[in-house]
């Protein structure tokens, strides 16, 4: 083990933490380095949504030793009220809109001041291909990590400078991009000033997008390579699973834990996959433009053909601002899903956009868009999408939360999401999985921890109060 690992792992030391922050992808990163950090030994305790459940997680007595706590921070501030973390990730900052930078603006900041208000020995663990993640604090001697994608394939080109791409965070000029991976990450240069991306410490050397559920990842390290399964689709999720391995990387865990990474699960609303009549059915949140973009790339992007229910949701009552529907990227992948299901109480206003983009067809019944079923009854919507799918294949659910948490809580009554178990991982304490679990998952994890074991007999670390 390293001197980090260590360090963290001391038990009189108290647990040691690392805080996970960004604008997306935080949730996931925590659930991936969990199961990393399980399977080398350790004891990874996550809290996740901050303020509201953190008094919690760090007054509760009996925390075994060798926790490493992993701490989702929604908001910046947050980090001044916690004991300094031995290591902050920042995944991305994304801007709410391409025309508006407001949220991705103030994120920075955020991010900039709490960086600045901790101890210079807090490792700082960077995504290379965001520029304003990778200039944060750039004056600060803090210990820096960086992480990114190299693959030479995936990616779209792009020379000129696009309206959604940052300002440089040096000079306040437009980058430009030799290569986008999604929204504005990538490879980043300013020709004004000459900043430009870091070399990343961990990179993605060649990314595998198989089907709409998993990727895998060839990863190059300045101390190792190696090839890992990521159950979960999408470069969005290729750019978690690569924080994560960073983060181990860091705490210098074994090369063979990183294939835990093959375990990790998006958690609820995250391509959570349920099994209903003979389907199986995902579901997928995705709240704004670069969301829904990403989570349609992620599931179409192999170009084969998709059932699926979509879903808009949006208070009345005040208004809520859908326009960002407009800049979502349904265009590219027309013509992928036959017959979508539209719900939520916007779902007419989807079915208009979905038009535009060429999904269905220009031929108008009855008022609505030819080509889809619009039921804005999120219930009735999805039996109606269940009943649409062939027994055997899948359906995909992509909506925003409020109608897609209507949904996961029909499924719950129906007992095809399940109730304890997830939900008290979804607080994660991880050693209480093995205390929640039903008898056979209780047996799933004696499985794979026994998986995780090195065939040539290398001694496990001891795992103190773990049950199971
Ligand atoms: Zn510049």
């Amino acid at each position: 083990m390293s001197q980090a690992t260590r360090a963290l792992a001391r038990p009189e030391t108290r647990p040691g933490s690392v805080l996970v922050a960004g604008s997306s992808g935080k949730g996931t990163t925590c659930r991936i380095l969990a199961e990393v950090l399980y399977a080398a030994g350790l004891h990874p305790v996550l809290t996740a949504h901050g303020a509201r459940s953190w008094p919690d997680g760090w007054t509760r007595d009996g925390a075994p030793r060798k926790s490493i706590r992993l701490v989702e921070v929604d908001a910046a501030p947050l980090v001044r009220r916690i004991p300094p973390p031995a290591a902050i990730v920042c995944t991305n900052i994304l801007r709410g809109r391409p025309d508006d930078d407001t949220a991705g603006a103030a994120l920075t900041a955020q991010l900039e001041r709490a960086i600045r208000s901790l101890p210079a020995s807090t490792t700082l663990i960077l995504n290379a291909d965001d520029p304003r993640v990778a200039s944060l604090a750039a004056s600060r001697p803090n210990p820096r990590l960086y992480f990114g994608m190299s693959d030479p394939v995936h990616g779209r080109v792009r020379k000129e400078p696009a309206a959604e791409i940052p300002c440089c965070p040096g000079c306040g000029e437009r980058l430009s991009y030799a290569r986008v991976y999604y929204a504005h990450l990538g490879h980043w240069a300013c020709g004004a000033c000459g900043l430009g991306r870091p070399d990343p410490t961990v990179n993605v050397t060649k990314i595998g997008l198989v089907g709409s559920s998993s990727s895998r990842l060839h990863l190059g390290a300045t101390s190792a390579s190696a090839a890992l399964k990521v159950p979960l689709p999408g470069i969005y999720n290729a750019y978690n699973a690569l924080a994560a391995v960073t983060v181990a990387t860091y705490l210098g865990l074994p090369a063979w834990s990183l294939r835990a990474v093959e375990n990790a699960s998006g958690g609820p609303m995250r391509m959570e996959r349920t099994r209903v009549a003979e389907r199986d059915v995902y579901l997928a949140v995705a709240e704004n433009a670069t969301g829904y973009t990403e989570v349609l790339r992620a599931i179409l992007g192999d170009g084969e053909p998709r059932r699926m229910l979509l879903g808009l949701s949006a208070p009345q009552r005040p208004l809520q601002d859908i326009s960002w529907i407009w800049d979502v990227d349904f265009e590219s992948l027309a013509g992928l899903v036959p017959t979508p299901v539209l719900c939520g109480n916007r779902a007419a206003d989807l079915g208009v956009r979905l038009e535009y983009a060429g999904w269905l067809g220009t031929r108008r019944a009855q008022g609505h868009p030819a080509g889809a079923s619009i039921e804005p009854d999120p219930i009735r919507a999805v039996r109606a999408a269940i009943l649409g799918t062939p027994p055997g294949q899948s359906l995909w659910i992509v909506s925003t939360a409020t109608a897609l948490a209507v949904i996961r809580s029909w499924l719950r009554r129906h007992h095809h999401v399940p109730h304890s178990v997830a939900e008290r991982a979804e607080r994660a304490d991880w050693a209480d999985r093995a205390d929640c679990a039903e008898p056979t998952e209780r047996a799933e994890h004696r499985r794979q921890r026994r998986a995780y074991r090195q065939p040539s007999g290398r001694p496990q670390p001891e795992r103190a109060g773990a049950a199971g």
